[in-house]
């Protein structure tokens, strides 16, 4: 596979405390996964960062609290209109960093991060208490306050957006944060510092501190500075941050693994359901919590749809994700094309029928073909778990209740969505999926005004909506009597 030369020249990265940037004595490789190649290095923050990023961020609450919110939401509207106007920039170096599509990282990732910010700066200003009436002589109100330093704990697959879906909220609502972005790909967090300081963010509002989960991730989850835990991650990271948690009394959001169920049924438009089938499958390269990777088919539909799939899935673009043609890029690191690839192994060893792909692409970098693989039992491992690669099961049913029954039955619950033109029953389905967002006749309807988040295994608080902003926030009773 032959590579462009439009990648961006990134240079070593430090960690950013109190405004400045300031270098790490342990040093950690970035690789393209287009290439395997090592194409620079970022900062490895050790416990003493991570105490002086957590005493930057309390040393700049108080200001940061007591800015008037309008002025917070100035701030946050210049941070949406920087992005904006680096997006290519920012496309870019994520493209290197994560091996999206360049289009996807520049029509997606960059834009949503804007549209978040700017979303929540307009939210900002409506953050407010209640006046109640008490059975006594005194002035009852709520004051909704902020919660203090957030610990932003991001993972490897949209670094940018779900920085921005945290970084947003807890700016607009007063807190101050430090941001541990993936170990493998921590340079938009890089530039981002950059430019929030540019967009006017006070220095120690936002610190960065780049480094590995089980060094920097785990300082961050025990520290006593930290107020609250905004997690997005695995499953089992994300059970065992909780329980640090827990045991420090700390509040957490915890955004964790999916593993969608997507339903055809009979009456579905059959071109818009394919259409959908493969978007939700094969975006981001599969390595999207909120993916499709479960097929399930009314039985009369069964063959036509891997018919379909058969001759369409091969001739989706994979390639270098600097490409412009390109759909499905690289797997973001070896360990993702492995486990895939372990997957597909096992699901030929319990019987599965690989329709198409089947096995990585030979040559540098971490690229996998896209995959179908048909007739797995229900109960299958690969049926069950998380694979976040670009393979989908499918699997036939007979009626509503065994689709909404076979759905369910992981212990993921974080996305679904079905293709129907029944509209009782669009909103029957929904309403009787284990999901935090349901989609109907399409895939990936994103938007930050809508919350998406966990049920089940999926972890639990939102992100999005006003209820994520809520989850940054904490009421106060003040009670002043009237009598004296
Ligand atoms: P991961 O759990 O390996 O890592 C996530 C983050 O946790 C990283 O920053 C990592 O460095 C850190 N971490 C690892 N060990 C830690 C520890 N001991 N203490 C503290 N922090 C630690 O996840 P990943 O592989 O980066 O991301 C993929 C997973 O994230 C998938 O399961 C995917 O479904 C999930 N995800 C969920 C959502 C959502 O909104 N629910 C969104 C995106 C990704």
């Amino acid at each position: 596979m032959t590579m462009t030369d439009a990648r961006p020249k990134v240079g070593p990265g430090q960690l950013y405390v109190a405004g400045d940037w300031r270098p790490a004595g342990e040093r950690m490789d970035v690789v393209d996964p287009a290439t395997g190649d090592v194409v620079t290095t970022a900062a490895a923050a050790t416990a003493s960062d991570v105490d002086d990023a957590v005493a930057a961020a309390r040393a700049a609450f108080p200001g940061w609290r007591d800015t008037p919110a309008r002025e917070r939401a100035r701030v946050l509207r210049r941070v949406a209109a920087l992005v904006m106007d680096r997006a290519d920039e920012i496309a870019a170096v994520e493209s290197l960093d994560v091996g999206k599509p360049i289009t996807l990282c520049r029509n997606v990732d960059a834009p949503t991060a804007a549209e978040t910010y700017e979303y929540y700066a307009a939210l900002a200003l409506t953050i407010e208490g209640a006046q109640r009436s008490v059975p006594f002589p005194a002035h009852a109100y709520t004051r909704r306050e902020p919660l203090g330093v957030v610990a932003a704990i991001t993972p490897f697959n949209f670094p940018l957006i779900l920085s921005s879906t945290k970084l947003a909220p807890a700016l607009a609502a007063g807190n101050t944060v430090v941001h541990k972005p993936a170990d493998e790909t921590p340079l938009s967090a890089l530039l981002m510092a950059d430019l929030l300081a540019e967009a006017g963010v006070p220095g120690g509002v936002v610190n960065v501190v780049t480094g590995t989960g089980p060094v920097a991730g785990e300082a961050l989850l025990s520290h006593p500075g930290v107020d609250k835990i905004a997690f997005t991650g695995s499953t089992a990271v994300g059970r065992h941050a909780a329980a640090v948690a827990g045991e420090h009394l700390k509040p957490v959001t915890m955004e964790l693994g999916g593993n969608a169920a997507h339903i055809v049924f009979e009456d579905a438009d059959l071109a818009q359901a394919v259409d959908a089938v493969i978007k939700a499958f094969v975006f981001n390269t599969g390595q999207f919590c909120m993916g499709g990777p479960r097929l399930l088919v009314h039985r009369s539909r069964y063959q036509g749809i891997l018919e379909i799939l058969g001759q369409a899935v091969p001739g989706i673009p994979v390639g270098d994700p600097f490409d412009e043609a390109t759909v499905i890029g690289p797997m973001a690191g070896a360990r993702h094309l492995e486990k895939v690839e372990d997957y597909v192994r096992v699901a030929r060893s319990e019987g599965g029928r690989v329709v198409t792909g089947g096995a990585r692409v030979p040559g540098h970098g971490f690229f996998h073909q896209p995959t179908v693989i048909a007739d797995l039992p229900a109960d299958s491992r690969v049926v069950r778990e998380e694979i976040f690669g670009p393979v989908l099961t499918v699997q036939p049913f007979d009626t509503e209740d065994e689709a909404v029954e076979l759905a369910n039955s992981t212990a993921y619950g974080l996305a679904a969505g079905l293709q129907t033109r029944d509209v009782a029953r669009a909103h029957r389905v929904a309403a009787r999926l284990d999901a935090g967002i349901v989609w109907v006749n399409d895939w990936a309807m994103l938007d930050p005004s809508m919350p998406f988040g966990g049920v089940k295994s999926s972890g639990f608080g939102r992100e999005n909506g006003p209820e994520a902003l809520h989850d940054y926030t904490r009421t106060k009773s003040v009670l002043i009597s009237l009598e004296h």
